[in-house]
C-alpha cells in the first residue's frame, strides 16, 4: 500500500492584508532551514494570491479557498479555477463547511467546483465533516461518507483529489475528536476512495482539520490514514504553522 506524501495546508479564510505576506516569507525560510517532510500550502484570500505566489519561495505552494463551477462569464464577484491557476496556484479548497453553511453549497455544487478545478489542472481539496448534532445522533460516518461520494466529480483521479475531514464542531472551537474517532472516520473515507479509485485510492491524501495546533499536531498526524492537516487559525502566523509542519520532521 502506498503511503502518500503528507500535505499541511493553511486556510487564511477572510484574514490577511499585504502586511501579512511577511508570514509566508518567514514560513518558507523556516521550512528551508530543515525538516518538513511534507508538502506545505497556504490558501490566502483571493486579493493576496498574486503577491503570495511571489512571496512563497521554493517550499510553500499557494492555493485558492474556493472557485466558481464555470470557467468565465457573468458571475459578479466570483473567481474561476482558470483565474486561480493563471496566478500560479496548484490547489483550491472546495466545499469548506463555511461555504456549505454561508452559501448553501450542496455536494452537487461542490462536485461541480472540484470538476472545474481539476479540468484546470488544480488539485481539489474537497472538505467534508459532520455537525455536532449529527455526531451526537450517531450519524457521523454516514454523513461523511455520503458527502465524499457526492462531492467527488465523475472525472476525478486519485492524483487531483485531496479529501479534508473537518468535523464542523471542531473548527475554530479548540475542541478535537479523539484519535480513535479520527481513525474511524478516516478509515471509512479510505474505503470510499478505494471503492472509487481502486488501489490508487490508497494514495489519495486525507487531511484532518479542526483546531489543529502545534501542541496536538503530532498526535493527530500519527493517526492511521491521516495524511496531513487543514489548518485555519494556527496558519496565520508562521511560527505556529511551522510548529504543525514539524509533525513531519
Ligand atoms: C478550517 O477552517 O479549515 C479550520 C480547520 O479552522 P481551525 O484550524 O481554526 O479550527
Amino acid at each position: 500500500m502506498t503511503t502518500p506524501k503528507a500535505l499541511v495546508a493553511g486556510n487564511w479564510k477572510m484574514n490577511g492584508v499585504a502586511a501579512n505576506l511577511a508570514e509566508i516569507e518567514k514560513l518558507n525560510d523556516l521550512i528551508a532551514g530543515g525538516g518538513a517532510n511534507c508538502d506545505v500550502l497556504i490558501c490566502p484570500p483571493f486579493t493576496l494570491i498574486h503577491q503570495s505566489v511571489q512571496a512563497a519561495g521554493e517550499r510553500v505552494e499557494i492555493g485558492g479557498q474556493d472557485c466558481h463551477a464555470n470557467i468565465s462569464g457573468a458571475h459578479t464577484g466570483d473567481v474561476s479555477a482558470a483565474m486561480i491557476k493563471d496566478q500560479g496556484c496548484s490547489y483550491v479548497i472546495v466545499g469548506h463547511s463555511e461555504r456549505r453553511t454561508d452559501h448553501g453549497e450542496t455536494d452537487e455544487m461542490v462536485s461541480s467546483k472540484a470538476d472545474a478545478a481539476q479540468k484546470e489542472e488544480l488539485v481539489a481539496i474537497i472538505c467534508v465533516g459532520e455537525t455536532e448534532a449529527e455526531r451526537d445522533a450517531g450519524d457521523a460516518l454516514s454523513v461523511v461518507t455520503s458527502q465524499v461520494r457526492g462531492s467527488i466529480p465523475a472525472d476525478a483521479t486519485a492524483d487531483n483529489t485531496v479529501i479534508a475531514y473537518e468535523p464542523v464542531w471542531a473548527i475554530g472551537t479548540g475542541r478535537t475528536p479523539t484519535a480513535d474517532d479520527v481513525a474511524e472516520v478516516h478509515a471509512a473515507i479510505r474505503n470510499v476512495l478505494t471503492e472509487r479509485f481502486g488501489d490508487a485510492g490508497n494514495s489519495v491524501r486525507i487531511l484532518y482539520g479542526g483546531s489543529v495546533k502545534p501542541e496536538n499536531a503530532r498526535e493527530l498526524m500519527s493517526v492511521a490514514n491521516v495524511n496531513g492537516a487543514l489548518v485555519g487559525g494556527a496558519s496565520l502566523k508562521a511560527d505556529s504553522f511551522y510548529g504543525i509542519v514539524q509533525a513531519y520532521d
